[in-house]
Order: C-alpha cells, then sequence, then structure tokens
C-alpha cells in the first residue's frame, strides 16, 4: 500500500516537473520581437523574471476594425494570448509609441494587469496601464519613461 502511495507521489511529480518545463513555439512578428525582447530586459531589470518561452503568446500586426483602438490583448479559454496592434497605428507610430502600446498590452497579457487611471495633480498618468480613456493624460518620453517603467513592473 505504501509503495503504491509513493509511485503515485512520483508520477505526479514526474507530470508536474513536465507541465512547469512546457515550453511554447511562439508566433511573435518580427517588428513586434524587439520591443518583446525590451520588456524582457526591462522586466529583468525591475528583478522581474520573465520566460517568454513559457508564455503561450502569439503576436501580430493587424488591421483593428475597432476605430481608436491601437491594440488588444486577446485571452483564450486554454490560457493562451494574442497581442494585436493595428496595422494603420503601427505605420505612423514612433519607436516610443511602438513600445508604449506592446508594454501596455504586454502588462495585460503577461502582468494581468488590468487599467489604472491613478493621475497626480497635474492629471498626468502614473501608470503605463492608463484606459486611454481621457480620465487622465500622458505622454510616454525618454524623461518619464523610467519611472512609467517603474510602476508598470512593481505594482
Ligand atoms: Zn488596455
Amino acid at each position: 500500500m505504501k509503495t503504491r502511495f509513493y509511485y503515485y507521489f512520483f508520477c505526479l511529480m514526474i507530470l508536474n516537473l513536465i507541465s512547469c518545463s512546457k515550453q511554447f513555439d511562439n508566433d511573435i512578428e518580427s517588428e513586434l520581437q524587439e520591443h518583446f525582447d525590451t520588456f524582457v530586459l526591462e522586466a529583468s531589470l525591475q528583478g522581474v523574471d520573465i520566460s517568454l518561452d513559457l508564455i503561450d503568446i502569439d503576436a501580430y500586426i493587424e488591421n483593428i476594425e475597432d476605430r481608436g483602438t491601437l491594440g488588444q490583448c486577446k485571452s483564450y479559454s486554454n490560457g493562451s494570448k494574442k497581442v494585436v496592434i493595428d496595422q494603420q497605428f503601427w505605420n505612423r507610430a514612433t519607436d516610443l509609441e511602438k513600445e508604449y502600446i506592446i508594454f501596455h498590452e504586454l502588462g495585460h497579457c503577461i502582468l494581468d494587469r488590468d487599467h489604472d487611471d491613478s493621475k497626480d495633480s497635474d492629471g498626468t498618468c502614473l501608470s503605463i496601464m492608463q484606459s486611454g480613456d481621457n480620465t487622465c493624460s500622458g505622454n510616454y518620453t525618454s524623461q518619464n519613461r523610467n519611472s512609467l517603467l517603474n510602476e508598470l513592473f512593481d505594482f
């Protein structure tokens, strides 16, 4: 009886090891990949360890029908995620704007964050996770990038 119990326990441990180390062959469009890599790097600088291989996430640049929506993080019932960035936005965006929208969507998809419209006394957004509905106003600049990245990974 005891032997069977240990055998059962051993099998459970093996199963656990296999599922924990499951690697995903993600499909991330090459133009988006560099920003994903920067996200992982910035996270590690803030002490947050992210392995994209261990996250089931795809990312594409596509036309988003809903005008005004620049990016989306879609979550599926099997746990997989998909980031979509609007093609028209992507075509005209600066590097910082591209980084901002991707970091925002990865805030949803990878960090599981919701929107946060916290603002300072001037009404300036204090988070990349702002909803974009003008509750606060904010620009993502090389001046405030560091403090916003601090907030993104340390919430
Ligand atoms: Zn959002």
